[in-house]
């Protein structure tokens, strides 16, 4: 057994004067935002012209600048206050990523723009009944999900829980803790080459093809431009866009079972997963198009699969994306300069094995990464670190 973190979505039904108060809250979390990011930067300037050292970007720090935030605007009273401290919470990760290089300067948020939505933090004050969810400044909101579900949330502990507006409707997050029981462990291991025609190519030779979700993309076009030509708030403007949220929770929903359905598969099959390092900040700078939302895939592909393994009890690695998972042939070691980025096929001029690129660069990546993960291992038994036991590698090296 396993404890873990988990997120569950329900969809709430709130009435008119609940729907009031949690867009007062989802407002007031981003007034809270903008207000603490100006003041943030104003205070910076001041300390730097002043010749101070510069000024900790902490809970201290926030934690009064929204004290005296709070002073200033009755309103913000009418949110729960573990809502605006998750607000600085979120601005000081939003910071660190910056320093660390690793995200843009946190800008203001717009109404328009951004998500909507709120987190509260269970201080034993969120009560999960039948078909109501009892919130903190909120009240009783009514809920819907399946029994499993719903016999799941009375019985585990709920960590927080985030109010979301998204496409009209309104959904209940709730981050739960949970056991787990592992999955069975098969002794096998994986490399898996991303890419773009296909986008996973196991060393077995498996391709897990690109999803195609056209039909859907054609249809919120559709629906965009029939909304574009509609009176703004009108009846008809409001059913089109109803049919328009559909669509896109529609894409959204067959996205998410495919990938999970598929890394679900991956993570059951194999004890030790060895994938390439994705280099995130390459993904922005990128400006074709279709690498772009590519890459998206990938991270999308790699982020599930990690953290089932994690869940599941099973290896995740990833290898140097510098190391030339295609150029070296996996045969005899050959490295082939002259491949070129087109090329679906090649002939290896030392052992003259015809591979193919992408079921060749899954056999390297497999390789590279037991090799990292053999390297490791020897290295904690240097120092002594017995109870380092890397899964049954041995009986199945290849
Ligand atoms: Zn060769």
């Amino acid at each position: 057994m396993n404890c873990v973190n988990l997120g569950l979505k329900v969809r709430l039904y709130p009435n008119e004067d609940m729907i009031t108060r949690i867009n007062q809250s989802i407002g007031n979390s981003r007034f809270t935002w903008n207000k603490l990011l100006e003041e943030y930067q104003n205070t910076y300037k001041m300390f730097k012209f002043h010749g101070y050292n510069k000024l900790k970007c902490n809970m201290t720090t926030f934690n009064a600048m929204l004290n005296m935030l709070k002073k200033e605007h009755d309103f913000l009273y009418l949110s729960e206050s573990s809502s605006l401290q998750q607000v600085y919470r979120d601005l000081i990760n939003a910071f660190n990523k910056f320093f660390k290089g690793k995200a843009s300067y946190p800008r203001f948020k717009s109404k328009k723009h951004d998500k909507k939505s709120f987190r509260i933090q269970n201080n034993g004050n969120i009560k999960i009944k039948d078909n109501t969810i009892i919130l903190p400044k909120l009240g009783e909101i009514h809920y819907r999900t399946s029994k499993k579900y719903r016999e799941k949330l009375k019985n585990v502990k709920i960590n927080n829980v985030t109010i979301k507006l998204e496409n009209g409707k309104y959904y209940a997050l709730f981050n739960i803790e949970t056991e787990i029981p592992e999955f069975h462990k098969t002794s096998e291991f994986v490399g898996i080459d991303l890419g773009m025609r296909t986008l996973a190519t196991l060393n077995n030779g498996l391709k897990i093809a690109n999803l195609d979700v056209t039909y859907e993309e054609n249809m919120i076009k559709k629906y965009q431009k029939r909304l574009s030509r509609k009176k703004y708030n009108s009846n008809h403007y409001k059913d089109t866009l109803k049919t328009y949220w559909k669509w896109i929770d529609r894409k959204k929903n067959k996205i998410n079972d495919y990938y999970h359905k598929i890394t679900t598969q991956i993570v059951k099959n194999y004890d030790i997963i060895i994938l390439e390092d994705l280099d995130i900040k390459e993904m922005f700078q990128d400006s074709n198009k279709s690498r772009k939302l590519q890459r998206i895939a990938w991270r999308k592909f790699v982020e599930m699969i990690k953290y089932k393994a994690q869940i599941y009890g099973k290896t995740f690695r990833q290898i140097s994306r510098w190391y030339p998972s295609s150029k070296n042939c996996s045969e005899c070691g050959h490295y082939y300069k002259d491949l070129k980025q087109e090329q679906t096929e090649w002939k290896c001029p030392q052992c003259h094995t015809i591979h193919d690129r992408d079921i060749n660069a899954a056999k390297n990546i497999q390789k590279q990464g037991l090799t990292d993960l053999m390297n490791e291992t020897m290295n904690l038994w240097d120092r002594g670190d017995s109870t380092v036991i890397l899964l049954s590698w041995e009986s199945t090296s290849p």
